[in-house]
C-alpha cells in the first residue's frame, strides 16, 4: 500500500483491509493475532452457518472480482440438508448430501490489477481466516485457494500461512474444539489468463486443459468435482471476518447503499504515487488521484480504466463518476477489479488498445470462434493501423468485428477483449482517423510515454 497522507482519506472509517499492511512482518500469525486476528472466527463458530449467510447477506457484500455478485446469496445457493433430514437410497446422491468445497479465485490476471496479490503478501491470514469462516457458513470441510504460479513469493507466503494456521490449530481437526473440520490446499495455476474465469479455474484444478464451462449449471449447483461450491475472490472472502467482528450496520457504514463496504483500488501509470489505496466503494478519480498525489509531473489526464481493461475506457469527463458497481454502469463503464490505469495526453489511445487486444488475443482460449478469431482480426487490423498502414474503413471493420464478438463469446473475456476498442473509437475517434489520414505510426515518444 501507498503511504496515504491522513488527510486525504475520504472516510476515518477506512482502511479496514489494509490497516496491517504497513507494520512490520504483518503476514506472521504473531502480528495477526495480536492485532485482533483469528477472534472474529470464534464468534463465527458460535453462530449458526445459516445465521452467517445471513448476515453476509444483510451487509450487502457484494463480489470484489470484478462482477459483484452479492455474496450472501451466492452462499445461499449452495444446497444444504433440511434440519433432520437424512439421506435415503433415493436421495443419497442429491446436491444437498454431497460434499461442498470453497475455491479462492487469487489468479489474478486482469491487466492493470493489484490488489489481491499485496493482500495476500501483507496479511494472508486475514484470507485464511476468511475461508474458516466461509467454509463453516456453507458446511465445506475442504478449500482450495487457485493463486497464480507466476507470483511465487505469494504463493511461499500463503503456504508459510497455512501451515501456521495448522499449527495454531485453526485449520486441521476439530477446529476450536467444535468438531469442524477444515483443509486448506494452495494450489498454483500455470500462467493462463483464462484459469481466472471461475469454471476454467475448476478445470484445471481438477487437472484438466482450463477452459470455461457451460453456465447454466453455476457451480454453486455444480462446481468442483460436480458438487457445490463456492467460488469467491481473495478480497471478497478477506473481507468476511471484518464483517463477523464489526457487524452488517458498521459495514454499511461505508460505500454506497447498494455498494457498501471497503474496497481496494489499485492506481499505476501516469500518477505520482501508483498503489493500492482502501476507500469505501463509491469514491471517485478525483479523491482517488488526491491521495495517489495527483497526475505525474502535472501532465493531464487522457483516458483511463475503472477496472482493468476489460471495462470501457473513461475519460477526463469522468473525474466524478462514483466509482462502484451502480455508479460506474451508469456512466456506461463496469466497476470490475477496480484497477485504475491512468494515461496522461502523451499517450496513443490507438497504441495502448492495440497492446490489450494483443493481449488478449494471446489469451483467448481457443474454445470459441467469435473470441478466437475476433481477437485475431482485431489485433491484426490495430497493428496495421498503428504501423502507418490503416485506412479509414478499417475503423468500420473493427467496429463490425467487435460487434459480432460481444455477446457472441462463450465467456466474458470476449465481450471483456472489445471493450477498449468500442469506448477508444467512441472517445478518439478523430486520433484513429488522424492516424489513418496521416498514414504514419504514433510517435516514438508517444508510444514510450505509455510504455511503464
Ligand atoms: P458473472 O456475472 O457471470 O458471475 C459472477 C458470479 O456470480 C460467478 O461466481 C457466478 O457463478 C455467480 N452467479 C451469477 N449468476 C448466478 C446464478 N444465477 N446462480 C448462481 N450463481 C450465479 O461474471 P464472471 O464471468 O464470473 O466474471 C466476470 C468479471 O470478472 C468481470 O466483471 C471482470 O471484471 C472480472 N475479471 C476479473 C479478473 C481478475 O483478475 N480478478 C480477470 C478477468 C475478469
Ligand atoms: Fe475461450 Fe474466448 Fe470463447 Fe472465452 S470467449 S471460451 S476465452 S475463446
Amino acid at each position: 500500500m501507498s503511504d496515504q497522507p491522513e488527510e486525504y482519506r475520504p472516510d476515518p472509517l477506512t482502511p479496514v483491509l489494509t490497516r496491517r499492511w504497513l507494520l512490520p512482518e504483518s503476514w506472521t500469525l504473531r502480528h495477526y493475532t495480536e492485532l485482533g486476528g483469528y477472534s472474529a472466527l470464534d464468534t463465527a463458530l458460535a453462530t449458526d452457518p445459516a445465521d452467517l449467510v445471513t448476515l453476509v447477506k444483510d451487509s450487502g457484500l457484494r463480489g470484489r472480482g470484478g462482477a459483484g455478485f452479492p455474496t450472501g446469496m451466492k452462499w445461499s445457493f449452495i444446497p444444504q440438508p433440511k434440519p433432520g433430514e437424512e439421506p435415503t437410497e433415493a436421495t443419497k446422491d442429491a446436491p444437498q448430501f454431497k460434499p461442498k468445497y470453497l475455491v479462492v479465485n487469487a489468479d489474478e490476471g486482469e491487466p492493470g490489477t493489484c490488489k489481491d496479490t499485496p493482500l495476500m503478501m501483507a496479511d494472508p491470514h486475514s484470507l485464511i481466516e476468511g475461508c474458516i469462516i466461509t467454509s463453516w457458513a456453507i458446511r465445506a470441510n475442504f478449500c482450495a485457494i487457485y493463486i497464480r504460479g507466476e507470483i511465487v513469493h505469494a504463493i511461499r507466503r500463503l503456504h508459510y500461512a497455512v501451515k501456521e494456521a495448522y499449527e495454531a490449530g485453526h485449520l486441521g481437526q476439530d477446529i476450536h474444539g467444535t468438531g469442524f473440520d477444515l483443509d486448506i490446499v494452495v494450489h498454483a495455476g500455470a500462467g493462463a489468463y483464462i484459469c481466472g474465469e471461475e469454471t476454467a479455474l475448476l478445470d484445471s484444478l481438477e487437472g484438466r486443459r482450463g477452459q470455461p464451462r457451460l453456465k447454466p449449471p453455476f457451480p454453486a449447483t455444480a462446481g468442483l468435482y460436480a458438487a457445490p461450491t463456492v467460488v469467491n475472490n481473495v478480497e471478497t472472502i478477506a473481507t468476511v471476518p471484518s464483517i463477523v467482528a464489526g457487524g452488517k450496520e458498521w459495514f454499511r457504514t461505508m460505500g454506497r447503499e447498494r455498494s457498501p463496504g471497503p474496497k481496494i483500488y489499485s492506481l499505476s501509470g501516469h500518477v505520482e504515487r501508483p498503489g493500492q489505496y482502501e476507500a469505501p466503494l463509491g469514491t471517485t478519480l478525483r479523491e482517488l488521484l488526491e491521495m495517489a498525489g495527483g497526475m505525474k509531473d502535472g501532465i493531464p489526464l487522457k483516458f483511463w480504466t475503472p477496472g482493468g481493461s476489460s471495462t470501457p475506457l473513461f475519460t477526463d469527463e469522468h473525474l466524478d463518476v462514483p466509482l462502484d458497481f451502480e455508479g460506474a454502469a451508469e456512466a456506461g463503464s463496469m466497476l470490475g477489479t477496480t484497477a485504475l490505469m491512468i494515461f496522461n495526453e502523451t499517450v496513443s489511445v490507438p497504441w495502448a488498445v492495440m497492446k490489450w487486444t494483443e493481449f488478449y488475443e494471446h489469451e483467448s482460449c481457443g474454445k470459441c470462434t467469435p473470441c478466437r478469431e475476433g481477437n485475431y482480426w482485431l489485433a491484426g487490423i490495430l497493428q496495421r493501423m498503428n504501423a502507418g498502414q490503416g485506412t479509414e474503413e478499417d475503423i468500420d471493420t473493427l467496429l463490425d468485428v467487435c460487434s459480432n464478438v460481444l455477446g457472441r463469446s462463450f465467456c466474458a473475456l470476449g465481450d471483456g477483449a472489445v471493450s477498449p476498442i468500442t469506448s477508444g473509437i467512441k472517445y478518439f475517434r478523430q486520433e484513429f482517423l488522424d492516424l489513418c489520414s496521416q498514414q504514419q505510426s504514433p510517435a516514438p515518444e508517444r508510444v514510450l510515454a505509455g510504455a511503464h
